[in-house]
């Protein structure tokens, strides 16, 4: 990770509701948030975690559940950590939302990884200096260069090495793991965060 301070969201947030999510799929994704701080994914800042968990609503539907914006995974998160995305729009930065709070701050690099990659349905974003220095090893694929947190320029930079591949680095940040399912991208995770010995 770099030593970037988290200074909240860089986009603009619409609330068409303030009703938070309710939806069996939030079992899971509590689940997996817990995995991630308990493993030290989505490590502790005061305030929050760094990491931000999604999945989407339905296939191929634009519309996901995403952990909210400064929420700490340490705690049992309840329906109203999480925001529904109704839409996004890179271009004028702004994110039509439904929940009690803002979304994470990374909302346009997961709007942007469903809206190409129809094939995938959750998007876990974790950080971990671990996988960080075993990523050349690892083979794994890495945005070219350094990008400020939650900017439409870190989403260019991770479209440009996107392909096919499950399992990215964001440079000297952290790493993006898709599946087709929770299971799948947590799963995924895993078994990278495991092969760094
Ligand atoms: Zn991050």
């Amino acid at each position: 990770m770099t030593s970037e301070r988290y200074e909240g969201i860089k986009f603009r947030v619409e609330f068409t509701s303030k009703q938070p999510p309710h939806d069996e799929k939030l079992v899971d994704l509590k689940a997996w948030c817990k995995k991630f701080h308990d493993l030290g994914l989505a490590p502790p800042y005061e305030g929050g975690s760094y990491g931000n968990l999604s999945c989407r609503m339905a296939a191929k539907s634009d519309a996901f559940i995403i952990t909210g914006s400064r929420i700490g995974m340490k705690h049992e998160l309840s329906d109203d950590c999480f925001v529904l995305v109704n839409s996004c729009d890179p271009e004028k930065e702004l994110v039509s939302v439904s929940g009690s709070r803002e979304p994470s701050s990374e909302t346009i690099l997961h709007c942007a990884i469903y809206h190409n990659r129809k094939d995938i349905n959750a998007i876990f974003h974790g950080h971990s200096q671990k996988i960080l220095k075993w990523a050349q090893k690892l083979n794994i694929t890495e945005t070219r260069e350094e990008k400020p947190y939650g900017t439409v320029d870190l989403v260019e930079s991770l479209l440009e090495v996107l392909g096919s591949e499950n399992f990215l680095i964001i440079k000297n940040h952290g790493f993006i793991s898709m599946g087709k399912s929770m299971e799948e991208a947590g799963n995924l995770a895993l078994l990278m965060y495991n092969s760094c010995k």
